[in-house]
């Protein structure tokens, strides 16, 4: 049984003193009411107000992750954050080949995986987001895309990887866009997904691997996609940035 997890990616929105306010309300609300028990939340704030955020979310079970590293401990990498830097600030998670990092700072798969494996080096645990453009999903190419992706993101990653590893299907053309993909459609992707999963790691890894949906997921359409066999929560960008819409995405993961 897979615990859904439901990631907040922030991007680039929320100061240090926004990104407070923010840990300060969801955390009120999960004294009244534990959802906790039954999603595991995760929040990736900007660099500049993860600590701002580890402190106001501190022994409570709010998790903080980056939207990116680069996979260095350390260096002359000017306007860059390492693993190490991300760990030492209580960054739990990395969010790894989000398709905004691909297509407007021109990320590649072979660098992706030096990433992902930094990731685990530094104790961090990466979410790899994988998806296909419009352009693609016309062609009929998305299976395809994905399995190449995951091919290539994970390439040299041994089984153990399976306790901890999320990975994220984000179709481009449904981010921030407001156009998500079906709940039939996105299952389809992610049963293909695990199926992958399963002939590279075996039955038991992929059983463990926690496979998000991704694209303009609102409350009122979290439900369909919880509701679907391999789908293991989503993450999510415009949606999590008010206390209120997140905490009902929360709720309705709870539920599910
Ligand atoms: C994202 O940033 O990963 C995302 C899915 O954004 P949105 O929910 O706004 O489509």
């Amino acid at each position: 049984m897979r615990t859904p997890i439901l990631a907040g990616n922030w991007k680039m929105y929320k100061t240090a003193q926004e990104a407070k306010g923010f840990a300060v309300e969801l955390l009120a609300r999960l004294k009244e009411q534990p959802l906790h028990d039954k999603v595991d939340i995760l929040l990736c704030p900007p660099f500049t107000a993860l600590p701002a955020f580890v402190e106001a979310v501190k022994g409570s079970p709010v998790m903080t992750g980056g939207q990116n590293l680069y996979p260095k401990k350390e260096g002359a990498f000017t306007g860059e954050i390492s693993p190490a830097m991300l760990k030492a600030e209580g960054a739990s998670h990395v969010i790894i080949g989000h398709s905004e990092r691909r297509q407007i700072f021109g990320e590649q798969d072979p660098q992706l995986n030096e990433k992902i494996k930094a990731a685990f080096e530094f104790g961090l645990i990466p979410i790899l987001c994988i998806g296909e453009t419009l352009e693609q999903r016309k062609r009929g190419e998305t299976a395809d895309l994905c399995r190449s992706q995951l091919a290539a993101g994970l390439q040299g990653l041994g089984s153990e990887v399976c306790d901890t590893l999320v990975i994220a299907y984000e179709p481009v053309w449904a981010i921030g866009t407001g156009e998500n993909a079906s709940a039939d459609d996105a299952q389809e992707t992610i049963g293909m997904i695990r199926q992958w999963l399963k002939a590279t790691y075996g039955q038991e890894g992929a059983d463990k691997i926690r496979i998000q949906y991704g694209g303009s997921v609102k409350p009122d359409n979290i439900d369909g996609y919880l509701s679907m066999p391999d789908i293991d929560g989503a993450l999510i960008g415009g949606a999590s940035l008010t206390p209120e819409s997140f905490w009902q995405m929360l709720q309705k993961a709870a539920s599910v």
